[in-house]
């Protein structure tokens, strides 16, 4: 952004007055920003804001809280996201003002429901915590007395008139279903697998959410449209080609109850149409956990969604008793799911099934966890290629072809919102 001398001036004037409101690193939120800011500075206040809070949840399961490894890993997360990463760091206004109004975008997206509600106050908290016993007794004392500590209830009555923004309402929508780790539409992955080998692989390699997936339509030669949807675009992310995907589907749907003819007419456009070879021809994008877990709960006789947030916690337990996992991981996972920590009973149950005692990755996406499946169990190579169609799986052999997933950043949250458009094309019929 270009200024004149003038307009300079005036920026430094209003910066001036605006240092005057940050007088600590650490904030209390009690007064909302009331400055105008572009929205691209909106929209990536809010991503890092929430980064941050996830590696605040993943640590605290991960450490005990207030332990140096805590400590120390939490300030470097700050530094990178230039958050005030220290309460004495002076001159610190910009990451001041990002502290302040990130907080309260993110207080926009997440007092929506009782659920969001609940994560957000836990990981505001932790953050408070660590940074309140960062102060020196002096600081603590100054920052008690500057703040009061009354109470103003539920953000949530702001809504009504922040829904009326059309430019707004969208992105706090999706912020608390956001996403933001790799990319997983570019299929470098393309041709790499066969389907003679997907069988093996649900065992081996799938998150529970898609080996549950391609068991039940394997049982039952049928998936409703929910469960198209999310096993569809995740297969094509490992990389189904486009003819792969429509001869897997039409081989299961012609020995249920679905003809070939009425595969060709209805369910081949449709998937045509997720490779963006129809319609407005976009590619569609694997789901993320968090849109996986937030939205579209499974109905009865729907097998989509997170089975760490929508089973229920018994059959939960009997599932994972079925994978031979031992009673004390089992016991772990539950209890993460009792925490509404979703995606760490997801990490918990990668490390149990692939014996390691730390994943090494924090895990947002179902075609994260089979990339870092395939490369653990490929001892750190890639997964190769099958060129024997004999219909068994052959770890051993084969070529040294890619699998690793893009690397890509998701440049920005509006591009799911769109591309979510026209997706009820895509299988459209249960
Ligand atoms: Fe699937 Fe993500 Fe749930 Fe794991 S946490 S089961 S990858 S949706």
């Amino acid at each position: 952004m270009q200024f004149s001398s003038r307009e300079r001036q005036k920026h430094a004037l209003l910066a001036g007055d605006r240092r005057d409101q940050y007088p600590h690193s650490l904030q209390f939120y009690l007064e909302p920003p009331t400055e105008s800011i572009p929205l691209v500075e909106f929209e990536s206040f809010a991503v890092d804001r929430l980064r941050l809070l996830k590696v605040v949840e993943s640590l605290g399961v991960s450490y005990v809280r207030g332990t140096d490894t805590y400590k120390s890993k939490l300030e470097a997360e700050l530094r990178k996201l230039k958050f005030p990463y220290r309460a004495l760091a002076e001159d610190d206004y910009e990451a001041r003002r990002k502290d302040h109004i990130s907080h309260f975008i993110l207080r926009l997206a997440y007092c929506q429901s009782e659920d969001l509600r609940r994560w957000f106050l836990q990981q505001e908290l932790d953050l408070f915590r660590y940074r309140f016993n960062e102060l020196t007794g002096d600081l603590m004392q100054k920052f008690l007395e500057h703040v009061n500590l009354s109470f103003e209830a539920l953000t949530a009555r702001s809504l009504p008139s922040i829904q009326s923004d059309e430019r707004l309402l969208p992105l706090l929508n999706h912020l608390s279903h956001s996403y933001v780790g790799p990319d997983y539409s570019v299929q470098k992955n393309t041709g790499k697998i066969s389907l003679d080998q997907i069988d093996a692989l649900s065992v081996r390699s799938f998150p529970l959410c898609m080996r549950q997936l391609h068991r039940a339509l394997r049982d039952s030669h049928h998936l409703r449209h929910g469960g198209r949807m999310q096993y569809g675009l995740f297969l094509k992310g490992i990389g189904l080609t486009l003819e792969q995907a429509l001869e897997f589907w039409k081989k299961e749907f012609i020995r249920g109850k679905v003809d070939a003819d009425k595969f060709d007419k209805g369910y081949a456009y449709s998937i045509r149409h997720s490779y963006g070879k129809e319609g407005k021809r976009t590619d569609y994008t694997p789901y993320s956990c968090m849109k996986i877990i937030m939205s579209n709960p499974p109905s009865q006789g729907d097998y989509h969604g997170c089975p760490f947030r929508h089973s229920d916690p018994e059959l939960l337990k009997q599932k994972l008793q079925s994978y031979k996992i031992p009673p004390s991981g089992i016991t772990q996972v539950l209890e993460l799911v009792k925490g509404m920590h979703y995606q760490l009973a997801c990490q918990k149950f990668f490390e149990l099934t692939h014996d390691v005692d730390d994943i090494g990755f924090s895990l947002n996406h179902p075609n994260q966890y089979f990339t870092e499946s395939q490369k653990l169990l490929n001892g750190g190579r890639e997964l190769k290629k099958e060129v024997n169609n004999s219909g068994n799986f052959q770890q051993k052999n084969n070529t040294q072809d890619s699998i690793n997933s893009s690397s890509t950043p998701t440049s920005s949250n509006a591009k799911a919102d769109t591309e979510l458009e026209g997706l009820e094309a895509y299988f459209t019929e249960d």
